[in-house]
């Protein structure tokens, strides 16, 4: 079952159900052409069943495939592999069991794709009520050809299922003959098998036509002498079967049916209406058929005398107040069609229900073609464009229309249509929620923080789609847009990217075919970037740049509505198979939905102006340097010679617009989502589940890609075309690292935790194209970690020159023997052991490491400095909180002198520090790392101890608290220590200052 029949099911879901007008629409009289009338020498039309009749295993399995991320094409190979021995014609034949057969089918899948196949899912599916059904087109044909009295049969390769039953999923009623060939013990393309079917028809060869999707077996029907009929396409297929038997095998209305008995309208009463409507006096009686679908809001196709037209009514019964308002789509198109949007002409509401049982309204029966496809078989290239652009220019027209002039203005609510659009579809998923879905929940969090400031009121169709356009059958006109159920004001930009869904789908997608993975260039057809240009074009707007936003709640919205679906299929009717799939399906769309919040999340970087050093007369501080002396001025002179050599910029309040916004936005995320997780993080941290990565964080480094808070450290210099990160200056950085250092959780949050981030920057500045393909991405997107080996537990680790691991050339690898510990990354003892690395893994080449050291020791370096001044600032402000509430001898601890005296001290101290790690920063951004070696290895040994003083302080002022697990303070302070020798110990960076001063001043 499709998802617009899942949908129809249900008045929640208005936004795919009942695409109630597009089948009132038919092809135009024109594109059938008879050759000539009768079965001519046909006597007898054999159909093959996967392929012909119903979807083609290979077809399942490209679908199935993208769902389970199983490497394309992997089913189809097995189903081909060992020919007439392989497991699949042995299944067919019936000499292997379904058991038997999924075990075999299933590791020669996982030996093909070189993954686990779960074969399992693909039968069910193949087997499954959603896709083994007849296509209608088909349907249609058996009907017409049974009743020119020629005789129809099946001719299938088919199997057993466990059930003991062959797998027919067809009414057999519609067939003289079935052949199957585990019934047989034959399969094609073995003559035995035509053969047989013609003996049981009584047909000779010459007096029957076989259809089938696979070459061997047309060719041996072919070489009896049957005319065959390959099938790509069931329409195509048809259309050449009606031109070789002479007559017509679609209805004369398509996709109607009589009308269901529980669907009945009193003719009569209809009859006189539309005398009276039309003026006329027929002479024939009135003819009535239903549309397949629409059961919603039942629809009829209605031909008296020569008018032909469609009745579109409200369903019998008690109705919710907004739902089927028939009254409304015909108001819209009326008034559309008046401002000369292409809508079926509207003839007349009547709203009185002693006609037809309920209010209904009549419209004029418009034939035309529906591209169902949105990859458009058949056509030129330069024909698609043409569609697309057609396609482009109505819903321009659309939302062009003056709701004045067009009386629409009370048509809907005037603004604020995403915030309603999304708390309505957040309440809806709340409805129907079954479990979480960790990408909903973080898209009911998003999405409503990041709705468009600005919102253009115009009238919406709310389904706009390729499938809801009629178009001309020769030429790109669009001669109707259909399904106007959805339709009110809103912000016309939400239709724009709803038409684009279909550019995100595979083509096999159950739901609607897409086209992620067609090549648009070469169809012809624009991609959604030049869709949406071309868009913007039309109507003389600028491009807008939350695009991404519009498309990730286009998604939601479809997710909604799908986990909705899936919640009435476990009460419902719908089998487990189906379920199963849809529930797949919401979580495949949610996916979806969330890439495009973490795209917008990036766009942030892409809109940030390149960051040069900035000149302030506030907040700065210029600095000149001439060797061997330094000078500090506070400054207010913006001549280019200062400009040129940047400005300190020593307060977040000073730092560029975007950058400060930037900082803002991590403070805020630190608030809402940072400290409220830092208990389950600490619990994490001292579980047994403490190897493996905390599922909580996973969630946050999403939350974080799609506020565009990540890879914040590549510095500018690195990265100057920002491909990987936000191209912020060292300085600017220092600020935003200095907010992620106030909790230890917060550097994995952001993907800026050392040492991934020195070693991504290595990798961006020394990699090959394939080492960053292999290494840089997956860091990058904190999909990988990192490590950086260096100490070793038997010698004095902080002289390098002491390390004792070797490495050694052999049989094109490097081999690597040697004893590291302390290894970030779960601070690890490793041993390495005869390790092969293959030679091409080697970063710049042998012996260049100190070359690539001297790269890694820049920007990386400072930043657990710059992160210390945040941790000190924390743990200041806690204790400024605790001694206001802390009593003791009678006063609060605040009024104790030591406590003021210790407070002063550690601000003082952060605040020195912290123009150190500033002032580091910015020789670096001016000067260059090499130059910034002194100013390095300063703030490398100040900050870790003023850290370690100003936590300690704080520890005292807390008492025994200040240990406990109940602060971070405890946690605070062993990291503080730590990095005392982490970063290289204490002493060794005195000695590279002492030996620096000694030679500027000697
Ligand atoms: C939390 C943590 C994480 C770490 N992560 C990593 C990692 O990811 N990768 C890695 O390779 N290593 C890592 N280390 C190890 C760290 O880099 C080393 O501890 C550091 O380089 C010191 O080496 P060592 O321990 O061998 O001390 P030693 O070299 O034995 O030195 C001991 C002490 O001697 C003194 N000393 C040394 N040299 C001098 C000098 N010139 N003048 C005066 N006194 C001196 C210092 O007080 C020093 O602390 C980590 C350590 C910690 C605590």
């Amino acid at each position: 079952m499709c998802l617009r029949q899942l949908l129809q099911s249900s008045q929640l879901q208005r936004a795919w159900r009942a695409a109630f007008l597009k089948h009132v629409q038919g092809r135009h009289p024109g594109a059938w052409r008879w050759t000539h009338s009768g079965g001519g020498p046909y006597r007898a039309v054999i159909f093959d069943m996967g392929g012909v009749l119903l979807p083609s295993p290979g077809r399942v399995a490209a679908e199935w495939e993208v769902q389970n991320h199983i490497p394309s094409g992997t089913i189809v190979k097995a189903l081909i592999s060992g020919g007439e021995n392989g497991p699949w014609m042995k299944f067919m034949r019936a000499e292997i069991t379904t058991e038997d057969f999924l075990q075999e089918f299933g590791r020669l899948c996982s030996e093909i794709s070189k993954t686990s196949v779960p074969v399992d899912s693909f039968f069910s599916l193949l087997t499954s009520e959603r896709v083994a059904k007849q296509f209608p087109v088909m349907t249609e044909a058996i009907t017409q050809i049974r009743a020119k009295g020629l005789q129809t049969a099946v001719l299938s390769n088919n199997f057993y299922l466990p059930n003991g039953k062959s797998f027919l999923p067809l009414d057999r009623k519609q067939f003289d003959v079935v052949v199957e060939s585990c019934l047989e013990g034959v399969c094609k393309p073995d003559p035995r098998m035509y053969k047989l079917c013609l003996e049981r028809l009584g047909r000779q060869p010459s007096e029957s036509i076989f259809l089938d999707d696979l070459g061997p077996n047309l060719k041996a029907a072919a070489g009896l002498g049957i005319h065959t009929i390959k099938v790509d396409d069931p329409e195509t297929a048809v259309k050449e079967l009606e031109t070789l038997l002479g007559f017509p095998l679609r209805m004369a209305v398509p996709n109607t049916r009589p009308v269901r008995k529980t669907m009945e309208i009193p003719k009569d009463a209809l009859e006189k209406y539309l005398k009276d409507l039309l003026g006329i006096q027929p002479t024939g009686p009135l003819e009535l058929l239903q549309f397949d679908h629409g059961q919603s809001n039942p629809t009829y196709y209605v031909k008296l005398a020569n008018h032909q037209l469609v009745l579109r009514k409200k369903p019998p019964g008690t109705l919710l107040p907004s739902a089927h308002a028939v009254e409304r789509e015909f108001r819209i198109m009326k008034a559309l069609g008046n401002a000369g949007v292409p809508v079926p002409k509207v003839l007349d509401l009547c709203e009185d229900s002693s006609v037809v049982g309920t209010p209904f309204y009549l419209m004029e029966y418009c034939p035309g073609l529906i591209y169902k496809d949105p990859s458009l078989p058949g056509l030129e290239p330069s024909q698609r464009r043409a569609i697309y652009t057609a396609m482009n220019r109505v819903l321009c027209k659309i939302h062009s229309v003056d709701l004045k002039a067009a009386g629409l203005e009370d048509y809907g609510k005037h603004g604020d249509y995403l915030a309603r659009q999304v708390q309505t579809w957040i309440k809806q998923y709340r409805a129907s929620e079954t479990s979480t879905i960790p990408a909903m929940e973080r898209l009911i969090e998003w999405l409503p923080l990041h709705l468009p400031r600005q919102q253009r009121t115009t009238v919406v169709h709310g389904d706009f789609r390729l499938d809801n356009l009629l178009f001309h059958p020769e030429t790109a006109e669009v001669l109707a847009v259909l399904d106007w159920e959805l339709s009110t004001l809103g912000d016309p930009l939400a239709d724009v990217a709803y038409n684009c869904l279909a550019h995100y789908l595979p083509s096999g997608f159950p739901i609607q075919p897409g086209l992620s993975d067609c090549d648009l260039t070469e169809l012809g057809i624009p991609t959604a970037e030049d869709y949406f240009r071309m868009y913007c074009l039309h109507m003389g707007i600028p491009p807008i740049e939350n695009w991404n936003f519009y498309m990730a709640f286009s998604f939601f919205r479809i997710a909604a509505i799908l986990q909705g679906v899936y919640k009435r299929s476990l009460t419902g009717q719908a089998s487990s198979a189906t379920a199963k799939q849809t529930e797949k399906l919401t979580e495949f769309m949610s996916n979806l939905a969330w890439d495009f919040a973490i795209k917008e999340g990036f766009q942030i970087f892409k809109e940030m102006p390149a960051t040069k050093p900035l000149m302030r007369s506030h907040h700065t501080w210029s600095l000149l340097r001439t060797p061997g002396t330094r000078s500090y001025v506070t400054s207010t002179d913006s001549s280019p010679a200062h400009a040129s050599k940047g400005a300190l910029i020593f307060s977040p309040e000073g730092l560029p617009h975007r950058v400060r916004e930037l900082y803002q936005k991590l403070k805020e995320f630190m608030e809402r989502h940072v400290y409220p997780a830092e208990p389950e993080l600490q619990r994490h941290q001292v579980s047994a589940e403490r190897w493996t990565p905390s599922p909580l964080v996973e969630d946050l480094k999403e939350k974080a890609k799609a506020e565009g808070l990540w890879n914040l450290f590549l510095p500018l210099e690195t990265d100057p075309k920002k491909k990987y990160g936000a191209g912020l200056t060292n300085m600017e950085y220092a600020h935003l690292c200095e907010v992620m250092g106030t909790s230890p959780y917060a550097p994995e949050i952001f993907n800026c935790s050392a040492p991934d981030t020195g070693n991504m920057e290595l990798l961006v500045r020394y990699g090959t194209e394939e080492q960053k393909a292999r290494w840089l991405i997956p860091l990058l997107e904190g999909k990988a970690r990192s490590c950086f080996a260096m100490t070793e537990p038997q010698v004095a680790s902080s002289d390098a020159t002491n390390i004792e691991s070797s490495i050694r050339e052999e049989d094109g690898f490097y081999v690597i023997n040697g004893h590291k510990w302390w290894i970030t990354g779960g601070h690890g003892e490793v041993l390495f052991e005869q390790v092969r690395v293959p030679k091409e893994n080697i970063i710049l080449g042998p012996g260049r490491g100190f070359e690539i050291a001297q790269g890694r020791l820049g920007p990386g370096r400072i930043h657990h400095c710059m992160r210390l001044i945040g941790c000190s600032e924390r743990a200041l402000a806690l204790v400024k909180a605790r001694v206001k509430s802390r009593v003791a001898f009678g006063k609060p601890l605040v009024e104790q002198g030591t406590v003021l005296a210790d407070i002063a001290l550690s601000r003082v101290e952060i605040e020195q520090a912290r123009l150190l790690v500033l002032k580091a920063a910015h020789v670096m951004d001016v000067v260059g790392n090499k130059a910034a070696a002194l100013d390095i290895a300063m703030i490398k040994m100040v900050a870790p101890s003023m850290a370690s003083r100003v936590i300690d302080r704080a520890i005292q002022a807390f008492g025994a608290a200040g240990l406990s697990s109940n602060y971070p303070l405890a946690q605070f302070f062993a990291g503080a220590r730590a990095l005392r020798f982490a970063d290289g110990p204490d002493e060794v960076h005195r000695a590279a200052v002492a030996k620096m001063e000694l030679k500027h001043h000697s």
